[in-house]
């Protein structure tokens, strides 16, 4: 018999747990051919969320749970799961029902068929999210996918049924930063797309601030490309070869009328615009000598308390 393991990261989620697991039960029902197993994982909760994983584990031997020592954030919970997860083929669910379990028959036949290694899911509408929000993904998927070799599709979730060679595969990916819908999409296999509109969270809310989100954007941006780099070097090359040029003109022309000090506007603009330039392109600079600090501390990704 396959197993399937479902990875869930919790985060402050007491109110949705109960509602998650008692919905992913349902659909196991229709498959009768498929065992489970459940990995909780705890990242950081400072409300009753635990309580509730333990009645879960109390009344279901297949329900497992890892518990961070402090707030890891998302990404980190799901390498846990990964980690941890024994299954031949393992998913990656969120608790707040945003990722509908109704689909997980389809998701995991495409995969046991052998026609593909996994199915994913994407979000075709966004109705119920806020309208800035929204323009910030799109123009997000928008500037990633320019600048990025790796294909980033738009609107993909996190919700996956991979089989075990991919989560081998994105296991050996041990990096700090990590940016999921990157690291899936850079591992390749065969991977086909479910569609199905937003689905508003059933109970609690969001722990994603909005500052949050454009520092992950950013994340995924520096992690997966290279491109601000080479953005970078061509606006100083742009720059230099401006300054040769206005330089050439400025001594010929003192040379002629004997005169140099004029222009002190011009001067300052210059000298204030290339200030500027240089600043945004050291910033750029240092996110990336930022990311490989951490990468090179070899850091644990996350700091499990308790694992069952
Ligand atoms: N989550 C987590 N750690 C965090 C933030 C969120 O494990 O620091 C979990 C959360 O419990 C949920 C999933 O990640 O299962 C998605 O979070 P949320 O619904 O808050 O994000 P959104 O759907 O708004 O992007
Ligand atoms: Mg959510």
């Amino acid at each position: 018999m396959l197993k399937l393991s479902i990875i869930v990261p919790v985060y402050n989620e007491e109110e949705t747990v109960a509602l998650f697991y008692d919905a992913v039960q349902a659909v196991h029902a229709e498959l009768t051919d498929v065992e489970y197993e459940y990995w909780f994982i705890d990242d950081g909760s400072a409300d009753h969320t635990m309580d509730e994983v333990r009645k879960l584990q109390a009344k279901d031997a297949a329900v497992h749970y890892v518990t961070f020592a402090r707030n890891f954030g998302k990404e980190a919970a799901l390498y846990a799961g990964l980690k941890n997860a024994t299954g031949d083929l393992v998913t990656v669910m969120d608790v707040d029902l945003q990722d509908p379990p109704a689909l997980l028959p389809e998701m995991i036949a495409g995969v046991v068929s052998g026609e593909w290694d996994c199915i994913g899911t994407r979000r075709v509408s966004r109705d119920g999210e806020s309208k800035i929000r929204t323009m910030f993904a799109n123009t997000f998927y928008w500037l990633i996918n320019k600048i990025s070799p790796v294909e980033m599709v738009p609107g993909a979730r996190d919700f996956r049924v991979m089989t075990r060679q991919m989560v081998d595969a994105i296991l050996e990916l041990g990096e700090y930063n990590r940016f999921s819908k990157g690291i899936f999409s850079w591992v390749g296999f065969k991977t086909k797309y479910l569609e199905y509109k937003n689905i508003e969270r059933v109970a609690g809310t969001t722990s994603w601030s909005f500052w949050g989100l454009f520092r992950y954007a950013i994340e995924g941006i520096v992690t997966f490309s290279e491109t601000p780099l080479m953005i970078a070097s061509g606006l100083g090359a742009a720059m230099a070869g401006v300054a040769t040029i206005s330089m050439i003109f400025v001594i010929i022309r003192a040379l002629i009328n004997n005169t140099s000090v004029a222009g002190w506007a011009s001067t300052i603009s210059i000298v204030l615009f290339i200030g500027g330039v240089q600043l945004l392109v050291l910033g750029i600079i240092g996110r990336y000598i930022g990311n490989i600090y951490m990468e090179v501390k070899h850091r644990p990704i996350y700091v499990a308390r308790e694992i069952k």
